[in-house]
């Protein structure tokens, strides 16, 4: 871990108090909203979710099938340790809430195409790629890593599953249009503009929807539309054992395969594209040579996620910008880093944003880790200068010289 700066030494200046009953407020009901609510909810807070939509993950976390596996990198790495954390995080988590039937978890292994050797590691056992027991292996090249305990689940079933508690109330069609600070330490809630609801802390899990408003202009994540296609396979040809992740990921699902995902940075557009069906069929044939389906997609998804530059998400308080700017304003040219302030954030206004593409996996950590913090907690401080949603600014000032 990097010398803590003054911007990630955050400690919460409205620490939430289970026993309290007024609930919590958690905007969204995707990955994001769904594990902090039941992360919370698991700790006797009380949470009320509000969805814009007409029912729980109908946004990026809509898909029918995702991956989960641990992202790891040649040389080991302080955002590789974040990943593997996040992912013994989920799995511990499906396990200890008995999430496996519900979310569809199938553990059927992972077998990661690498074009450069990878170094021996506990997290993954390296197979000559020809030598798998893939149908048509012989033409798979070069080295594969094999995730023995990765594979695949249902994130909208899973969203569904997490908010099944007794602490957690869910209000669909309830579309957040404002967000202010009220008398009395609350943030007001407009709703359509038709009606108001108040809390003292609000969680925000909004996805790509980013609500642009002057109190979240610090959480602008970037959209990047995605599209899986699911092929039949081909009548005689065999099934694949294992996922395998190549130039696409391909997922066996009984007699047909979900391949995906295209990646469309700046788009915000969750509209089927048939176009993107040929290039997952492309995407399968260049991972899995010769692999025989069916070529017209017999059912496609398309989703937007919110990534970031950094492809690492924006977790924690929400920062004040405005405040930012200006204490850390000479950042480039001024003051001995201990002179700075902490981090100037909105009391009792949190994110989960920027999840990317790794959503599935990162989104139990992050949500225990925020949990952790707002009832007083300060695990998240491990990881707040990869995950902090103030190091965009802090950038952008050491770039402006303020
Ligand atoms: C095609 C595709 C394939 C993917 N594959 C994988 C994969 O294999 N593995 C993996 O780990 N990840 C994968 N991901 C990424 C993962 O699905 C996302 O990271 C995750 O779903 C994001 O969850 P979220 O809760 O942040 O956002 P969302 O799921 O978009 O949820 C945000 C919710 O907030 C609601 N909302 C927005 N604005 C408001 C408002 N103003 N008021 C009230 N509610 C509001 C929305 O309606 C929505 O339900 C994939 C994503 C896509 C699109």
């Amino acid at each position: 871990m990097p010398d803590s700066l003054p911007w990630d030494q955050i400690s919460n200046p409205k620490v939430l108090h289970s026993s309290v009953a007024a609930p919590v407020i958690v905007v969204g009901a995707g990955l994001a909203g769904c594990w902090i609510a039941r992360t919370l909810a698991d700790k006797g807070v009380n949470v009320l979710v509000l969805e814009a939509g007409t029912h729980v993950a109908r946004a990026g976390s809509s898909n029918p099938v995702g991956l989960f596996k641990p992202y790891v990198t040649r040389s080991n790495s302080y955002p590789m340790q974040f990943y593997l954390e996040a992912y013994r995080c989920l799995q511990q988590r499906l396990q200890q809430w008995n999430l496996h039937a519900a979310s569809n978890y199938t553990p059927c292994g992972v077998l990661q195409l690498v074009e450069h050797p990878y170094p021996q590691s506990t997290h993954y056992r390296i197979v000559a790629a020809s030598e798998t027991n893939q149908p048509l292996s012989k033409d798979l090249k070069g080295q594969a890593l094999l995730f023995d305990q990765a594979g695949w689940l249902n994130p909208a079933a899973l969203c569904r599953a997490l908010l099944q508690h007794k602490h957690i109330e869910v209000r669909c069609e309830q579309r957040i249009t404002d967000i202010s600070a009220a008398t009395d330490n609350q943030w007001k809630l407009s709703i359509e503009a038709t009606s108001e609801l108040t809390a003292k802390h609000v969680v925000l899990g909004t996805g790509a929807n980013h609500i642009g408003l002057d109190v979240t202009k610090a959480l602008n994540t970037i959209p990047a539309r995605g599209q899986l296609s699911r092929f039949s396979v081909a009548q005689g040809a065999s099934k694949l054992s294992n996922v395998v992740n190549g130039k696409s990921y391909v997922i066996p699902d009984g007699d047909s395969v979900v391949v995906g995902a295209t990646f469309e940075r700046g788009v915000n557009d969750a509209s089927l594209v048939e176009l993107d069906n040929a290039l997952n069929l492309q995407g399968l044939n260049d991972t899995v040579p010769g692999y025989e389906v069916n070529p017209r997609a017999i059912s496609s998804y398309s989703g937007v996620r919110a990534t970031t530059q950094d492809r690492l998400p924006m977790v924690g308080p929400v920062p004040d910008s405005d405040r930012c700017n200006d204490v850390y304003a000479d950042i480039r040219h001024g003051r001995q880093l201990d002179q700075y302030p902490p981090l100037p954030v909105h009391k009792g206004l949190y994110a989960i944003a920027g999840l990317g593409s790794r959503g599935i996996v990162t989104a139990p950590f992050v949500a225990s880790l925020l949990s952790d913090f707002m009832l007083g907690g300060q695990a998240i401080n491990e990881w707040t200068p990869l995950i902090n949603p103030a190091r965009f600014i802090i950038r952008q000032l050491k770039r402006s010289g303020g």
